[in-house]
């Protein structure tokens, strides 16, 4: 899933991202509720609508940004007063809140409220923080199910719209089962296994993800979050998840960092000032197709608009084609299920 942050994958148009077959993209709660607002966002219909994007959306519970962004956080049971990384606002955001904020956005997935465990955390830590995450959970599924006819898309038959868990619990594998069985019973539409690549190191994930996910049920979708490098997501995806979201392809390019059939290459290197060839000689992305790494270079070098762009758009062609790949290909092996 490409990153739209504040209802948009910076630099990229909607109909780009169609092209590029991007079928669900994710958005994030806490930029869009301090601006433009959620119940401003509710009163034009939903995200969908505001930001002319008719595929699927999935909004984050807002927890990690309020956990990495946002300053003067105050924890409690009941929920976490955080003042805004823009104005200095003072908010609180309840698990109910969290979710009222999504169903205002009416995205297709929902996710509740959980609180993303730091790395590195003593025990102590992370079973205090996923005491609170499961409680939230509870709450968050209770909320959902009750206020789900207030989607703005919602009619008289109800909508689709889901609501995913999130699987917590530091790098302890007896805390992360817990805590995934625990959420198995609660019932959610789906999964997500949490508080991964917050600085740990990459054997270390894998190792929480091999735990986790055969705990998780099959028959619905299985979502790491926060992931990652392109063979990471091949080697994720051949598990058994089937979603994931990073910024990665995304930030990177916005830094001149290309993804590529041969590795990554910086763009902004000078070997590449009068370089005729494509960023990647084995990508047919449009981008590939038309401009050469020297013109991606100057762009970057010019400081042009048009930079971000370009390089947004091959480094997500490059990732969807990695999915897109290894779908077929675990189809083709009979075990795509
Ligand atoms: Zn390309």
């Amino acid at each position: 899933m490409p990153v739209g942050t504040q209802g948009t994958v910076k630099a990229v148009p909607q109909d780009v991202l169609e092209s590029l077959g991007a079928e669900i993209i994710l958005a994030n709660t806490y930029h869009l509720y301090l601006r433009p607002g959620h119940e401003a966002i509710r009163r034009m219909g939903g995200l969908h609508r505001l930001m002319s994007w008719p595929r699927a959306l999935l909004t984050d519970s807002g927890g990690f940004q309020v956990f990495s962004l946002s300053a003067l956080r105050k924890v409690t049971d009941d929920g976490v007063r955080f003042r805004s990384h823009l104005d200095g606002s003072s908010h609180f955001f309840t698990p109910e809140h969290a979710i009222d904020v999504q169903i205002a956005l009416g995205a297709d997935i929902a996710m509740s409220f959980d609180e993303c465990t730091e790395y590195p955390a003593t025990r102590a830590r992370a079973e205090e923080s996923l005491r609170l995450t499961m409680a939230w959970a509870r709450r968050s599924l209770d909320r959902f199910r009750a206020h789900l006819s207030r989607a703005p898309w919602a009619d008289a038959t109800g909508c689709g719209m889901q609501c995913f868990g999130i699987v917590q619990g530091g790098m302890y594998r007896d805390l992360r089962r817990q805590c995934a069985e625990r959420l198995v019973e609660m019932d959610f539409d789906g999964y997500a296994i949490g508080g991964l690549s917050v600085g740990e190191p990459r054997e270390l994930t894998l190792e929480m993800i091999a735990e986790v996910l055969p705990l998780l049920r099959a028959d619905k979708p299985r979502y790491v979050m926060g992931v990652g490098y392109p063979e990471e997501i091949e080697q994720y995806a051949r598990m058994g998840v089937d979603m994931m979201d990073c910024v990665l392809p995304t930030r990177a390019a916005r830094h001149g960092l290309l993804f590529t059939s041969e590795g990554r290459l910086n763009i902004k290197n000078k070997q590449f000032a009068e370089d005729q060839g494509p960023a990647d000689a084995a990508c047919d992305c449009p981008v590939c197709r038309r401009y050469t790494r020297a013109y991606l270079r100057h762009l970057m070098q010019a400081g042009e608009a048009l930079a971000a762009t370009l390089n947004t758009i091959h480094n997500l062609a490059f990732y969807l084609g990695i999915m897109r790949r290894v779908r077929t290909e675990m189809d083709k092996a009979g075990n795509g299920e």
